[in-house]
């Protein structure tokens, strides 16, 4: 059987009328933000250290990494679950190009690893937030699934490090920190049951002490990374209250100290619309031996470190599945011809294409400055840990909510053969839908920003005083963009606070907490296109989100959209503006 040609090397000869894809680009050179805003977030001689590997992933991205994506998805997980002889020993076939995309992954850049030991990527110390999750962004540009295992890996060995004994330590690190195939164990997270996903207080498993140690009873419905060689889960113990408070947090080890199949097994594997490189499946645990991790009676408090974690990677991954979505439509929209002339150069594709990419450079601006956020929390910094408090939900909830949009979008750039699964569009629309779900869907995460973040910790106020900071910092833009900025800023506030205060406002809790995303997101991109050296474009896609997302408009009544025109041929444009024009189109 011959390998269909690699899109990198295939000769476009008798395929012109056909818009070609992104292979063989390399997707960090081409992304002048993340280029221009690491410089502004990284110290110098960071920058100067990791600059290869984001340069070196940005090329496996667009090419090697994207070809062994485009298979792994073909060719989904199987569940084998018995061996020759009748035992129990069930296992996954992975296909060969999602292993290999484990070496990239696992052994080569050391995902895993790279928060929380020195000696990854050539660095003296752990990376910093802002490095790992431009990393994360660059590797999902070209493949999704196989992010859920690498980031619930580190998450889990933060868990670990953080809450579990000095012997449960010394047992699990070394594996879990290793970047040997042969002896790496990598991790994951068992929480969802039939009884409760988002009402994690249902849970039902049952964890019974047994002759000195505990012991599992029952069934994980939504296991991703089902074959993990450790899962941290929620169980209750034997005589523990109902609800949340009843609950704690154990590790469960894949195989038990003598090597044999500890007490579990995986019944099936989920059929999944998309994230099909990775196997999620369902758990039925048959006292299976189990580590407590931590205080028995913070189980769901310690669990959510990983949650807030995991959140703040979807956020990342939605970013990255919209930059390649907006990758994709420019090569397309510059190539394609409709009518005699290049599609790009019609006004309606124009504005299609706008709005693909102002959401998407938005999420790029917010997970940044949540990673500076995390990594000021780590150095100590309890307002940093505030702000981080708020940003991570605000992420996860409007990121991935933008990222179905903008999948179909880009999509529809296309044409019809964006609906065809030869091409990466139809696994991005496919993927692009998880992020609602997995983690809290909408609904649970904008509660939680508007009850807990804003509501109970005011970390709201945190945030508002970091941006009027963001505000101070961009004097150079016009006043008067700067002053309608601030009003924003404090009716958002002012919104989601009066939203919490109310137990009948509940049903607004999106619109609050997309208020509050909107005008973090224009504050951000105003500021960094003020900044020098930053392209000035950054402040014209703020105005943008300011008219669009935070201004009232009459759909029947356009407005005078000479601004929008001229701005929208220079967000387009290959080359960037000077901050003189963009300071007039945004004082116009
Ligand atoms: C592919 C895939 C992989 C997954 N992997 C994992 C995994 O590895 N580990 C894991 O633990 N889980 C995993 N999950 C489960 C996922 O986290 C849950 O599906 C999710 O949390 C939602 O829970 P649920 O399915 O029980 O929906 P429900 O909680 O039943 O929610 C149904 C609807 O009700 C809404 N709702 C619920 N409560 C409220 C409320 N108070 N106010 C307003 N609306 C509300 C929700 O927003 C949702 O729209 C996975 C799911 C999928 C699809």
């Amino acid at each position: 059987m011959h390998a269909p040609p690699s899109r990198k090397s295939f000769d476009r000869t008798g395929a012109d009328h056909i818009a070609p894809d992104c292979a063989g680009q390399n997707f960090y050179v081409i992304d002048r933000g993340l280029r221009d805003l690491l410089r502004l977030y990284l110290a110098p001689d960071d920058l100067a250290r990791l600059e290869p590997h984001f340069d070196r992933l940005g090329a496996l991205a667009g090419g090697r990494l994207d070809e062994l994506a485009r298979i792994a998805d073909k060719h989904p997980p199987v569940l084998n679950a018995r061996d020759a002889f009748g035992r129990d020993e069930d296992w996954i076939d992975y296909h060969s190009s999602y292993r290999d995309m484990e070496k990239i992954a696992f052994g080569d850049f050391q995902f895993h690893a790279m928060s929380h030991r020195a000696g990854t990527l050539g660095m003296d110390r752990p990376l910093p937030a802002v490095a790992k999750y431009a990393l994360q962004y660059l590797f999902v540009q070209a493949e999704f699934g196989l992010m859920c295992p690498i980031s619930v890996t580190d998450t889990s060995i933060h868990l670990i490090r953080k809450f579990a004994s000095a012997e449960l330590k010394d047992y699990l690190l070394p594996k879990m920190l290793s970047n040997d195939p042969a002896n790496q164990w990598k991790g994951t997270q068992f929480m969802t049951e039939r009884a409760g996903g988002s009402d994690v207080g249902a849970i039902e498993t049952l964890a019974r002490c047994e002759d000195g140690e505990w012991r599992l009873y029952g069934d994980k419905w939504f296991c991703s990374h089902a074959d993990a060689d450790v899962a941290l889960l929620l169980a209750r113990p034997e005589g523990a209250p109902a609800g949340t408070r009843g609950l704690a947090l154990f590790a469960l080890p894949r195989r038990l100290k003598d090597g044999r199949r500890n007490s579990y097994r995986i019944v099936r594997l989920k059929d999944k619309l998309g994230t099909r490189s990775m196997a999620s499946g369902e758990i039925r645990l048959e006292g299976a031996v189990a580590y407590l991790v931590g205080d028995a009676k913070a189980g769901l408090k310690q669990m959510m470190e990983q949650v807030n974690l995991s959140r703040l990677s979807h956020g990342v991954r939605a970013a990255a599945m919209m930059r390649r979505c907006v990758n994709e439509a420019l090569v397309c929209a510059r190539t394609r011809s409709a009518f005699g002339k290049t599609i790009i150069d019609y006004p309606l594709l124009r504005r299609q294409l706008l709005k693909i990419t102002v959401p998407t450079e938005a999420a790029l601006s917010m997970f940044l400055f949540a990673a500076n956020a995390m990594d000021r929390a780590n150095a100590g910094s309890k307002d940093a840990e505030n702000l981080l408090r708020i940003l991570t939900p605000l992420l996860k909830f409007r990121a991935c909510r933008d990222n179905i949009p903008v999948a179909t979008g880009a999509m529809e750039v296309r044409g019809g053969n964006g609906y065809i699964e030869e091409w990466v569009n139809a696994r991005l629309v496919r993927d692009a839908h998880i992020g609602v779900l997995w983690e809290g869907t909408s609904n649970i995460n904008a509660l939680d920003i508007i009850q807990r973040a804003v509501g109970k910790s005011a970390a709201h106020r945190m945030l508002g005083t970091a941006l009027k900071h963001k505000l101070d910092e961009a004097a150079a833009l016009p006043k008067g963009f700067r002053d309608c900025l601030t009003l924003a800023l404090e009716r958002a506030l002012a919104f989601a606070e009066q939203v919490a205060a109310e137990p009948d406002a509940e049903a607004t809790a999106r619109l609050a907490a997309s208020g509050l995303y909107h005008i973090t997101s224009a504050i951000l991109l105003a500021w960094e296109g003020s900044q020098p050296g930053v392209d000035a474009r950054r402040a014209l896609l703020a105005r943008f989100v300011l008219e669009h997302r935070l201004t009232a408009r009459d759909p029947l009544a356009p407005a005078n959209d000479d601004w929008e025109r001229d701005s929208i041929d220079i967000v387009l444009g290959e080359e960037p503006a000077s901050p003189a024009r963009v300071a007039t189109l945004l004082d116009s």
